[in-house]
């Protein structure tokens, strides 16, 4: 049987300023078996559903919230989640697996836990703590060319957030030294974020996602812009789909989440 109290597990916790609450998972404190191993908060990876959302309900504990999903469709598409979403939420199981399909959400709304779910792609934290604003995003390669970044400072800004008064974090993700592409997808991404440009650390083409990620926030007009610096591909207490890919095995996602106290 599953422990419906899963107590809270350790995770990597940021400062996203006074009374937000922010962190990224790792696989510790889960009790997913191989090829998951450990805390996967992905559905859709094959895992026990079940499993998943008590995984999600531990992390929650951790937040002091309870946490919403997004359905990520690799988009730009903005949810912002309000005091009645926490309320419909706060009933146990409403809501615990989507509130749709965005690849970013918003809240101005306070106890309301908001999650994002990478493997590899970067997973952005953002508050106005002064404002009382916070959001995640999920900046894939798609998502980044795509704009997701500016969508999500959009909808932050529409909620009483300033760019100089942001914070932002740039979470575990493949770096630029590892994230081998295609040449002609390298230059296909880099004209449209040429930050992203990269090569690996054997001297092929590769994509610097988190350097677009930054790169949009700086231009976008925020300043303080922080960075894990861990790679998914290196360091392997975060899950990573391209080293689970080139095993042949599925495996699980990590989030980066973010609340209101
Ligand atoms: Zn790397």
């Amino acid at each position: 049987m599953l422990d419906p109290a899963l107590p809270a597990p350790p995770v990597l916790e940021v400062d996203l300023g006074p009374g937000v609450r922010a962190a990224f998972t790792t696989r510790a404190g889960g009790t997913s078996p191989a090829p998951w191993d450990g805390l996967n908060l992905g559905l859709g990876v094959q895992d026990d559903a079940e499993r998943v959302l008590v995984h999600r309900e531990a992390v929650g504990r951790w937040l002091g919230a309870p946490l919403v999903f997004g359905t990520q469709v690799h988009g730009t598409g903005v949810r912002v989640l309000s005091g009645e979403d926490r309320a419909a939420r706060s009933e146990r199981g409403a809501g615990a697996e989507t509130c749709g399909e965005y690849d970013a959400l918003v809240t101005a709304a306070p106890g309301l836990g908001l999650g994002v779910l990478v493997a590899d792609c970067v997973p952005v934290l953002l508050a106005d703590a002064g404002a009382g604003v916070v959001g995640v995003a999920h900046a894939g390669r798609q998502g980044l060319a795509g704009g997701v970044v500016g969508t999500v400072l959009e909808a932050l800004v529409a909620q009483g957030a300033r760019p100089e008064t942001l914070r932002a974090v740039v979470g575990p993700s493949a770096c630029g030294r590892c994230y081998e592409v295609p040449a002609d997808l390298r230059d296909e991404v880099a004209s449209r974020r040429p930050a992203t440009a990269s090569t690996t650390r054997w001297g092929t083409p590769a994509l610097d996602l988190p350097a677009g990620v930054v790169a949009d926030l700086r231009a976008a007009g925020v300043t303080e812009v922080f960075s894990t610096g861990i790679c998914t591909l290196e360091d392997h207490r975060f899950y990573s789909h391209r080293l689970a890919t080139r095993d042949g095995v599925t495996t699980g996602r990590f989030a980066g989440v973010v609340a209101l106290g």
